[in-house]
């Protein structure tokens, strides 16, 4: 079975990815969330003007970085004219333009700048990935497509708890994220109450990678200056900090 049509597929597909390739090949083939499905496709057929003459991915989105990473950068979910239109993520947006200057300037990053999928960007020591891997509608997904998605999450998760030291949680959602992360991959219970999410916020457990809280990236939060550089190179440096990395 190449693709993955139902939440079924997901789990039984995502348990039998035998490395991060084969994950994010399988990831590509998911069709699993009809809403998210017709959502990415439509986006994909339409186009925004500015980017008319592209082919737009109109896919899901895999992770991106190396399968040594000790850090990893958890987001909620690619951009509707960003990873979905091409194909990496938080690759061609404004989001990512944020984001990726700051991996670069805490030397994560080869480059500052992350505008397609064949620019040349790598990252060190550091993995990127979402929550959810389809764009969908407001940035919302539904609880239901959050948990279809999550086993690819789970997977990818496992294939590099080897070194992963440090996930840096962008935003409320993928904070929320992390805790089923903890029960299905560490068998780790999730402390209750949860910790609450907020910028700089930190959890730690014993044999388990540490939390950190950062607001995302999005336009939202570093248009208006809630979400600066400065704050993102505290937390950046934070994370290297704990992950033990240069
Ligand atoms: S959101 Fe996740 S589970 Fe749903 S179709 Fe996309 S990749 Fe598949």
């Amino acid at each position: 079975m190449a693709e993955s049509r139902t939440p079924q597929d997901v789990v039984a597909r995502a348990d039998r990815a035998a490395d991060l390739a084969d994950l994010d090949g399988a990831v590509s083939d998911c069709f699993a969330c009809p809403r998210l499905v017709a959502w990415r496709e439509e986006v994909a057929r339409v186009r925004r003007a500015a980017f008319r003459d592209q082919d737009y991915w109109g896919r899901p989105v895999p992770g991106l970085g190396p399968p040594d990473a000790r850090i990893a950068i958890l987001g909620l979910a690619p951009a509707a004219h960003g990873g979905n239109r091409t194909g990496r993520i938080f690759t061609g947006d404004r989001s990512g333009d944020v984001l990726f200057a700051a991996l670069h300037r805490a030397g994560l990053a080869n480059q500052p700048t992350s505008v397609a999928a064949d620019d040349g960007l790598t990252l060190r020591d550091t993995r990127i990935f979402a929550a959810v891997r389809c764009a969908p509608p407001d940035n919302k997904p539904t609880p239901a497509e959050r948990d279809a998605c999550a086993p690819w999450l789970h997977r990818e998760v496992e294939l590099i708890r080897p070194t992963l030291r440090v996930v840096v949680a962008l935003g409320a959602f993928a904070w929320a994220a992390w805790w089923p992360v903890l029960r299905q991959v560490y068998g780790w219970r999730p402390p209750t109450p949860r910790p609450v999410f907020g910028h700089g916020a930190h959890w730690s457990g014993e044999s388990v990678p540490a939390l950190l809280g950062c607001y995302h990236v999005s336009q939202q939060n570093t248009f208006t200056g809630r979400l600066t550089p400065a704050m993102l190179d505290d937390v950046f440096t934070r994370a290297k900090d704990l992950a033990g990395v240069d």
